[in-house]
């Protein structure tokens, strides 16, 4: 089978019906690089950059930090790199840094509320990342963003580095695209505002799928009683992305779900032309891709979320679709 991935290596991403797909991967340290040439992907859709603080002894610095992010677009190239800011806090424990003992760490103190709380850290992240991007495009995404009013904080952030980076004569980005994970469900009764705001959404589906049925991504004794491709995760996937698309901007997906071929395939359904997955995935949702007719799959998966839940479920049906292609 490896080979036969390899084979499709320089085949275009396009559906057998011609929609092409931005096949992207989930990368997080230096040794994720050359994932970039081997599976000839589309760039980086989720760069984990708390990755670095978390192997480490001691919080990175910005020179560090700097020069990883420049590693990391040098290796990229032309192609788009998405840096998540630091997502640390809950179960992503730092050992040097202040912890408070959390009752529900995942709903807890972590990502972009640790970050808005302690600025001096994010700050000196944005530096080194919009240092890193001097004179090329950067994408910089916020994770667990729940409040548009968190967005307009965090983003703030990102002006206040760029005045001081231009008053201190530094080369600047060409462009900076601001985006956010769409994780938290509070933020899908927000979209028409934030959509607005930002320059692109990406959807933590891990996240999205703990917090939307209640359940610890990590405890098996509960996260396998529900189903991500249920009626309530599917809906929620489509209006992301048909709001994204009516506001004119980007939707992405970088959980575990489009690692799946058959979450991929739903995605490509639903409507999103962008995925980003972890690099061994990548051949085998490519492979499916090759051999998918969108349209044909969108005509027969759409009508299914507002069917009334008969006996067999939505992901039966769906791999039987998948199946009889
Ligand atoms: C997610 O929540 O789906 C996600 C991509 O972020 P992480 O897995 O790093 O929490
Ligand atoms: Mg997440």
């Amino acid at each position: 089978r490896q080979a036969q991935y390899i084979a499709l290596r320089d085949k275009p991403c396009v559906t057998k019906d011609g929609q092409p797909v931005d096949l992207m991967i989930n990368a997080g340290l230096l040794i994720d690089l050359p994932h970039l040439e081997d599976t000839n992907c589309s760039g980086i859709g989720l760069f984990r950059t708390e990755l670095q603080f978390m192997v480490g002894q001691n919080l990175p610095r910005t020179s560090e930090q700097l020069a990883l992010y420049r590693a990391v677009l040098d290796a990229a190239g032309d192609k788009p790199v998405t840096f998540r800011t630091l997502d640390i806090g809950g179960d992503k424990a730092v050992p040097y840094m202040e912890t408070v003992a959390e009752e529900n760490p995942a709903l807890g103190w972590r990502a972009i509320r640790l970050g808005l709380d302690r600025p001096g850290l994010l700050r000196g992240q944005v530096r080194a990342l919009l240092r890193a991007g001097g004179g090329r495009a950067l994408r910089i995404m916020f994770p667990m963003i729940s409040e548009v009013a968190e967005f307009d904080q965090a983003k703030a952030i990102i002006e206040r580095e760029l005045t001081y980076l231009r008053q201190h004569g530094h080369a600047l980005p060409e462009r900076v695209d601001v985006g956010t994970m769409v994780e938290v469900p509070a933020l899908l009764y927000q979209l028409d505002e934030l959509l607005r705001k930002v320059d692109f959404v990406s959807v933590g589906s891990n996240d999205l799928f703990q917090f939307m049925f209640a359940v610890d991504r990590g405890n098996s004794k509960v996260s396998n009683r529900f189903d991500t491709l249920s009626a309530p995760i599917l809906r929620a996937l489509r209006d992301i992305v048909t709001k994204a698309k009516a506001a004119g901007k980007s939707a992405s997906l970088c959980g575990e779900m489009a690692s799946q071929p058959l979450g991929a395939l739903v995605l490509i359904a639903l409507g999103y032309r962008s995925l980003s997955l972890s690099a061994t995935a990548h051949g085998p949702v490519k492979a499916m891709i090759l051999d998918l007719d969108a349209k044909k799959a969108e005509a027969t998966i759409m009508p299914l979320l507002d069917a009334p839940s008969g006996s067999i479920s939505i992901r039966d049906k769906l791999r039987n679709f998948a199946d009889a292609e």
